[in-house]
């Protein structure tokens, strides 16, 4: 058995997938929310078991702990040394890491000199390889970035018409995220139509959302920027919006730089659009109920993935493929019919029966389609897995 443990870890969650390779068989996986908390929630599950926990957990130690604990406890392992290889997701590679890499003290580093450009998230994730490190120091442990994927970008899509000097300064560009996941449905894409060379446009939609333009598996431009505030309108994050409206609404309502930008990050979005809501159900809940501002909220998000598909469609010399994924993409079968019928005028054609859907890999275009449309829930932890064997077999 190869038990390689996929680890993703936010500023209060921490997620984890145990998975045996190369079968690529999940033998656990679960979540801890709220860390900090006094409830803290706590998910568990095996091929025949699955327990919901509400119970304090201090910290990120604590989260460990209670990891290993469920794994002996279910009978999945009878210590964590039996663990071949544990692969965490960095949000932030920036122009460094092209690839996944081997974890030792010069690649954490690197990510700790990275932590300037992504402030909200690299530090969690370095957070939760040291805990790692100390309870396991004989296991290697793999890197796998979010920006990686992108890397493949050509300067005329990564660079902003911006003075050079902030590129050579301080790195100003676009790195795009989301990367291990429009990279696994790309290439299931590519498998399922058996062409590694199609061009496939992915659209990620989840609470974060992105949309990636694919050509032979490599990617040439996506939604997100320097930051993954940019492209699409999200659950709580504006996209794209013109600069000037930051200064304009400083000067006006006298908020400091950090608030109007936690105001575009936290409170932006369907949230912000909609006054009800970051989750897409509870827009469509309100769709339903003839809700102006979520019809609006909705309209806009939609027009935007939209946008990005011609372009995209364009960039690419035609796409063979469109892929939606993420808990939106995968299930939310209005959504994809709304960008379905605005994406007319490129021949785009589903199926309403095979778009009735939630969750299930599958074709939903129609055989006329120009473009073949497909749900394909994403898998990141999979690739996180296939990337630790590959650098540990290296
Ligand atoms: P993610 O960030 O990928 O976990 O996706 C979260 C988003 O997926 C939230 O906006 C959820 O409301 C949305 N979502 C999950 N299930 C559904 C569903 N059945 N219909 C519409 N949206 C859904």
């Amino acid at each position: 058995m190869n038990l390689i443990l996929a680890v993703n870890a936010g500023s209060s969650s921490l997620k984890f997938k145990l998975i045996n390779m190369p079968e690529e068989v999940t033998l656990a996986e679960g979540n801890i929310e709220r860390i900090g908390h006094d409830d803290a929630i706590v998910n568990f599950k095996t091929p025949n078991e699955k327990v919901k926990k509400i119970i304090p957990v201090k910290n990120h130690e604590e989260a460990v702990e209670l990891l290993e604990q469920h794994l002996i406890d279910f009978g999945v392992l009878s210590s964590l040394d039996e663990i071949k290889g544990v692969g965490h997701r960095v949000v932030h590679g920036g122009e460094k890491f092209k690839d996944s890499a081997l974890i030792d003290d010069d690649v954490i580093n690197e990510i700790v000199n990275l932590s300037d450009l992504a402030p909200l998230h690299n530090p969690h994730n370095l957070r939760a390889i040291q805990i790692f490190r100390k309870k396991l120091p004989n296991v290697p442990m793999v890197a796998v970035f979010d920006t990686a994927f992108h890397q493949t970008m050509p300067k005329e899509a990564y660079l902003y018409g911006v003075p050079y000097e902030w590129y050579e300064k301080y790195g100003v560009r676009k790195y795009g995220f989301h990367g291990t996941s429009h990279k696994y449905v790309s290439g299931r894409v590519c498998e399922l139509l058996g062409n590694p060379n199609a061009n496939v446009i992915v659209c990620h939609l989840g609470n974060g959302a992105s949309v990636c333009a694919v050509q032979a598996g490599k990617s040439v431009d996506t939604s997100m920027g320097f930051t993954p505030l940019a492209g699409l309108l999200m659950g709580t994050r504006s996209g794209d919006i013109d600069p000037a409206i930051i200064p304009y609404i400083m000067q006006k309502t006298g908020k400091t730089i950090q608030e109007v930008e936690n105001d575009l990050n936290k409170k932006s979005g369907f949230l912000g659009v909609s006054g009800i809501s970051n989750d897409s159900r509870e827009i469509e809940d309100g769709i339903a109920r003839g809700d102006e501002r979520c019809i609006l909220a909705q309209d806009i998000f939609i027009r935007k993935i939209v946008n990005y598909i011609a372009t995209y469609h364009v960039v690419l010399g035609g796409a063979d493929a469109i892929a939606f994924t993420g808990g939106i993409g995968e299930n939310s079968s209005l959504s994809r019919m709304q960008i379905a019928e605005r994406l007319k005028a490129l021949g785009v054609e589903l199926d309403p029966e095979l778009n009735d859907c939630r969750g299930k890999e599958r074709l939903i275009s129609t055989p006329n389609s120009k473009i073949k449309c497909f749900i394909i829930p994403t898998n990141e932890e999979v690739m996180i897995a296939r990337d630790v064997m590959r650098l540990i077999n290296r």
